[in-house]
Parts: structure tokens; sequence; C-alpha cells
């Protein structure tokens, strides 16, 4: 009896064709309007679906200016500067609070300000306020945009950073209402309130960012969470 033969080829193309499809909506390349899922909204911490949904701000500066609107952001659109020699920022904000906190940056991909602000919104701020008693009034950080390549990993270093393209920040503590400040560098270890803050905070923000990465990934983050929006994938 002859056996039948497995469709192979087939099977491969569809394989493909699902590949291809997940990775174009991963990276912001299907335009919203041919997109089934619905726009993001700030209002809700999203399901299965989120990243993609953040995805789509990428390239669509109309979208972005509907999604990123207050109580979640204070952000306005700033000018492109297209990118040369791998450095630039198009589709960028410059953000002034977001979930209630004081975070001003001067340039931000309007998909890492989405990211950040949902992180906020729907993790640190509840967190804080169960763990801590407090909410966060104000954040602080080492930049966003700065024209370089991956620091503090040799099988990168010839590589843009997600900075040189304003699609990444580095934070490196909170302050909250009662003025106590907590430091990625100093409060990180041990097993007090603020380390189990800072370590569950940093844990939640790999639902809406491709890359964290903290003071246990190498000593280069040993006084910031680097949070970035990248092709890459990784929460350590
Ligand atoms: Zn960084």
């Amino acid at each position: 009896m002859r056996r039948r033969r497995l469709p192979v080829g087939r099977f491969l193309l569809l394989l493909l064709l699902l590949g291809g499809t997940a990775l174009a909506f991963r990276q912001g390349l299907v335009p919203p309007r041919y997109s089934p899922l619905p726009a993001l909204d700030l209002d809700s911490p999203g399901f299965f679906f989120v990243d993609w949904q953040i995805a789509e701000l990428r390239r669509d500066a109309e979208l972005c200016s509907r999604v990123l609107v207050p109580p979640h952001i204070e952000a306005v659109p700033i000018r492109d500067n297209p990118l040369s020699k791998g450095c630039g920022w198009t589709n960028s904000v410059r953000v002034s609070s977001l979930g209630g906190a004081g975070l001003p940056v001067d340039k931000l991909s309007c998909q890492a300000a989405a990211a950040l602000a949902l992180w906020m919104a729907h993790e640190v701020q509840p967190l804080a306020a169960s763990m801590l008693g407090q909410r966060v009034a104000s954040v602080q950080h080492m930049g966003t945009y700065s024209c370089r390549n991956i620091v503090g990993n040799p099988f990168w270093k010839d590589m843009r950073s997600e900075h040189a393209t304003a699609n990444a920040i580095d934070i490196s503590g909170f302050t909250l209402e009662n003025g106590q400040r907590i430091s990625v560098l100093k409060d990180w270890t041990g097993e007090d309130q603020e380390a189990l803050f800072l370590r569950a905070v940093h844990q939640r923000a790999c639902r809406y960012f491709r890359v964290a990465l903290g003071p246990e990934f190498n000593a280069a983050h040993r006084d910031h969470f680097h949070f970035d929006r990248g092709i890459l994938s990784t929460c350590r």
C-alpha cells in the first residue's frame, strides 16, 4: 500500500506565513486600520496582545496623539529628527508626568512613552500604595536619548542601543508623596519593603517593555533599570 506523504511544503509555507504575520504585528508594521486588535487604551493594563497594541503606535502619529492623553500621561509630540548613522527619533513625545507622578523627559518614542504610562498607572502606583502605603510623586531617570552603542555586553557592542532612537529609558529611583526616596543603587538588595517594591516593579515592567534589565543583569545596571521597546526580548 502506498503511504500518503505529508504535505510538508504546504505546512512550512503556513508556518512561514504565520511567523511573518506575527513578526509584522510585533514590529508595528501593520497599519492600525488593518489590525483586528482594538487600539491601545491607557485606562486598562491590557491583555495578551498588549505588546502588539503598543507596537501599533510606532509609526502612527495620529494614533499616538489619540492614545497618549491625560490622566495617565501628560505628553506633547516633538518634531522628527530622522535617523542619521543610526541615531535620531521619529514619532516621539516630550513627557512631563505619567500615572500621576512627575517624570520629565524631553524625547521618548511614542511606544516607549505608552509602555511607561501603562507601567506607572497599573503597576507602580498600585504596588506603591499596597506595599509602601504611599503613592509615587516623582520618578528619577538617567536619560532616554543618547547616540551610542550598547554598553556592558561584549556580544552586542557594535550594535546601536535603543537609546540611540529615544526608544529606551533608564530609571534610577522613585520619590514617594511623603518625600521618601527609593533608589535602585541603594535599596535593591535586602528583604525590606523598599527592596521588595523595586523587584516587583522591575518584574512588572516586562509586560510592557521588550527589554527590562536591572542590577542583577550586570554591573552596568547596578544603579538603574533599563527599559526599551526594541526587537530583542529579555527580562532580567
Ligand atoms: Zn539604558
